[in-house]
């Protein structure tokens, strides 16, 4: 296995070199590498992106708003003032993430960009993400897959930051090839996820997430995040729950671990809690509403009752402070 590293310090050298076939952008490599290694993927070259300006930057606007550059690691992240004071729920979702190790070598932009821990995916069968039309993990093993259905493919996204980015409202910019930038939502981020059968973000050849947003509306108020595992650390999440209540009282809920993106409940689940006045009842009740839709396979109904278990901790921790 040999190619090319290149580690430019402008953004136009990096945009100029993943215009080429074959190019990808390396965070810290934690991912990408290991894919490598495994022979499920073979680049020509990769364009280390960490050196960029920006890049490992986490800045505060005039009107509160937060702009962290995509390659800041998950430890910054984890430990940074301003992240821990405005927005903890984002802290603790990358508190949470893996081992000190990855989260000191993880980027923000490589977390969002990671491929699912499928082990159909990882070990080459020929799943749908492999080249094939079925997901194998329908008729296989499949304790840890989604619950939420999305498309043909039913891994989960390990990203636990995600799951906070959704809650906050995050958005996330993309630069392209010829330099013009956009931004787009988590949720437009990993729209149609399951349904991709060869990428999991809808990032176009050469497009390089350069920094996330967070609003200055999503400061504040009260931050709930819980991740819960098999194991009491280095696990990925069986189920996420990142929620907010906004200082202008909007609440947001989003859950990991459920389907191929982070996934928000309904408006009119997040509106019920914003009103208030829900006693024990009216939480079972909406827990219950929040997980309608969803369809666990034949292993993974107790990812439903974990889903309804944890919306109910964070609504009460939501409504406890209003
Ligand atoms: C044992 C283990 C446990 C883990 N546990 C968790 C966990 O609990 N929670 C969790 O969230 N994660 C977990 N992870 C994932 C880990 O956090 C990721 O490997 C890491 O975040 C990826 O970051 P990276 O910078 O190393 O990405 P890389 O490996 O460098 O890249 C990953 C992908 O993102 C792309 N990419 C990188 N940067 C950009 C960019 N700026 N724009 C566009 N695309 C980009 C790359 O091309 C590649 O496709 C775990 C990983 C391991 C190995």
């Amino acid at each position: 296995m040999t190619f090319a590293y290149l580690r430019p310090d402008s953004l136009p050298d990096a945009l100029r070199a993943l215009a080429e076939p074959s190019t990808v952008a390396l965070g810290g490599g934690t991912d990408l590498l290991v894919w490598i290694e495994e022979g499920l993927a073979a680049p020509a070259t990769l364009v280390d992106v960490r050196n960029l300006p920006g890049a490992a930057e986490i800045t505060v606007g005039a009107d509160g708003a937060m702009r962290i550059g995509a390659g800041v690691r998950i430890a910054t992240l984890a430990e940074h003032p301003a992240v821990r004071e405005h927005f903890p729920v984002l802290a603790d979702a990358a508190r949470s993430v893996g081992t000190p190790a990855l989260r000191n070598m993880g980027t923000l932009g490589g977390n969002l960009g990671q491929r699912p821990r499928c082990w159909y995916l990882r070990r080459g069968v020929r799943c749908f993400k492999n080249g094939g039309t079925a997901c194998a993990a329908v008729d296989g093993e499949h304790h840890y897959h989604g619950i939420i259905p999305g498309g043909t493919c039913h891994a989960v996204h390990p990203s636990d930051p995600a799951v906070a980015l959704e809650a906050l409202d995050a958005h996330i910019e993309i630069v392209a090839a010829n330099g013009v930038s956009r931004r787009v939502t988590v949720e437009a981020l990993f729209s149609g996820a399951a349904a991709n059968p060869a990428a999991e973000l809808t990032l176009a050849q050469g497009e390089l997430i350069t920094a996330i947003e967070i609003p200055a509306a999503a400061r504040d108020g009260v931050q709930h995040w819980e991740k819960l595992m098999q194991r009491g650390a280095w696990d990925f999440a069986l189920v996420s729950c990142a929620a907010v209540r906004r200082a202008d009282g909007a609440v947001r809920i989003a859950l990991g671990g459920v389907g191929a993106a982070p996934w928000r409940v309904s408006l009119s689940v997040e509106e019920d809690v914003a009103s208030g006045g829900l006693d024990e009842e009216s939480l079972d009740a909406l827990a219950e509403r929040a997980l309608y839709d969803a369809e666990p396979l034949a292993q993974n109904a107790y990812k439903v009752t974990m889903a309804r278990a944890a919306l109910r901790r964070a609504m009460r921790r939501l409504i406890a402070t209003a």
